[in-house]
């Protein structure tokens, strides 16, 4: 039997500048008995020129070659040219089917087998090497007090001047989870006094173990869900939690938020109120901006403003784009060990007795089969009954 063809897909996405398999990526698909091909360009934001990749044997294809010859594509983002896509293709990616149903009903129309890495049941020690989501989120954490640094008008550390003293700049984290406790340690190493806060009871000691502080906000509020997750708070637990953050956040000059809670709009932490009390040159940045809003009041991704009182607020972007080469070169590793666990003597094996297997696959033969994407589904259609 042939070896199976890997496309590496360049990404359409504005302003991504990563890629999904790297060099080092092909090499060890090739020791995997695989073949590998990469779009022209695939790399080059990343710093992995075309030369690159045809130094480790991958061939450099058109667009066209590469839809028409590969057996699985390959990106960070969904395929930018779903309708060059065939029947039998493997598509992996992080495709978000949760909040795109469409996207994965279209491939299920088309025949196409989608296999996500946001569905990898991640506490699995086994699935940790293809944790893409811990790995992206490692890279923002760690961009976002570099940005939030940046913007700040002073040091984060203390600086002993013939000047004089400059004081340390206090840092609040809010969510510490993969990319706040990443934001938490990156403050401290550039000298900020750091405190974190979480709504999840294990997270105190996760805080803790990094030196910092923790904010205690008496609120009597216990947000643990399920999976290591949290839980979305009740109307009147997010009250007080925002009455009881206001009171907090002044003291700061740099507050950076990373708070999620699975397939739910991020819960709004810092009201506009909070923003009012925060002292001029202060800087807030909301590492879970999106569309649908972010922890920060009136956040919008990819956007800096300054509010009436002097605080820079920054709706963050696609941070880990902004660090390609680290974020590739994670990515990859992720890519590659889930592809090693899924082949079999060269080919896919897509078992769903297999937990992870079960996780990642979305659609096949022709249908949407992951139960999380069905439910989210059949709720959506419910709702329009
Ligand atoms: P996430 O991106 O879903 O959320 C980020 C953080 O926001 C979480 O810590 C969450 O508790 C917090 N949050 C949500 N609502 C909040 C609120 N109202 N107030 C304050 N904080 C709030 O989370 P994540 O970074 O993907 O990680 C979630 C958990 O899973 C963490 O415990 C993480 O360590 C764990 N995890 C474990 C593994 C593993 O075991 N291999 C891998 C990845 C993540």
């Amino acid at each position: 039997m042939n070896a199976l063809t890997v496309g590496v897909a360049r990404e359409t996405a504005a302003g991504e500048r990563r890629v999904a398999l790297t060099p080092d990526g092909v090499t060890r698909l090739q020791a995997a008995g695989l073949a590998v091909m990469a779009e022209s360009g695939a790399g080059e934001g990343a710093w992995f020129p075309d030369a690159a990749y045809t130094a480790v044997g991958a061939q450099i294809a058109t667009t066209e070659m590469l839809y028409a010859d590969c057996d699985v594509l390959v990106g960070v983002h969904p395929p930018g040219r779903t309708e060059l896509l065939r029947a039998g293709q493997v598509v992996i990616g992080l495709l978000q089917p949760l909040t795109s149903p469409r996207l994965a009903r279209d491939l299920a129309a088309a025949k196409v087998t989608a296999i996500s890495l946001d569905g990898l049941p991640r506490t699995l020690t086994r699935a940790q090497a293809m944790d893409a989501l811990t790995s992206q989120a490692n890279v923002a954490g760690y961009k976002a007090a570099l940005v939030a640094a940046d913007a700040y008008g002073s040091y984060f550390p203390m600086l002993m001047t013939a000047a004089g003293t400059v004081r340390p700049a206090t840092v609040l984290v809010v969510g510490a989870g993969v990319a706040g406790l990443q934001a938490i340690g990156t403050a401290r190493r550039l000298g900020a006094i750091v405190t974190g806060y979480d709504v999840r009871d294990a997270a105190r000691a996760d805080v803790l173990s990094t030196g910092a502080s923790f904010l205690d906000l008496r609120t009597e509020v216990s947000g643990t869900g399920v999976g290591g997750y949290a839980r979305e708070l009740t109307e009147t637990e997010q009250q007080a939690q925002q009455d009881a953050m206001t009171a907090a956040v002044a003291r700061f000059d740099v507050v950076i938020t990373t708070a999620q809670v699975p397939g739910r709009r991020p819960p709004v932490l810092i009201p506009a109120a909070a923003l009012a009390a925060m002292q001029p040159g202060s800087v807030v940045l909301d590492l879970a901006a999106s569309p649908l809003g972010g922890n920060v009041e009136g956040t919008v991704p990819d956007s800096t403003v300054v509010t009436g009182n002097g605080v820079t607020l920054i709706g963050a972007g696609n941070l880990p784009a902004a660090v390609p080469r680290a974020a590739s070169t994670a990515y990859s590793r992720n890519i590659a060990a889930l592809l090693a666990h899924l082949i079999h003597q060269g080919q896919l094996r897509l078992d769903t007795a297999d937990e992870i297997t079960a996780g990642v696959l979305i659609t096949s033969d022709g249908e949407v089969v992951h139960p999380g994407v069905l439910a989210q589904t059949a709720a959506a259609e419910g709702d329009r009954r």
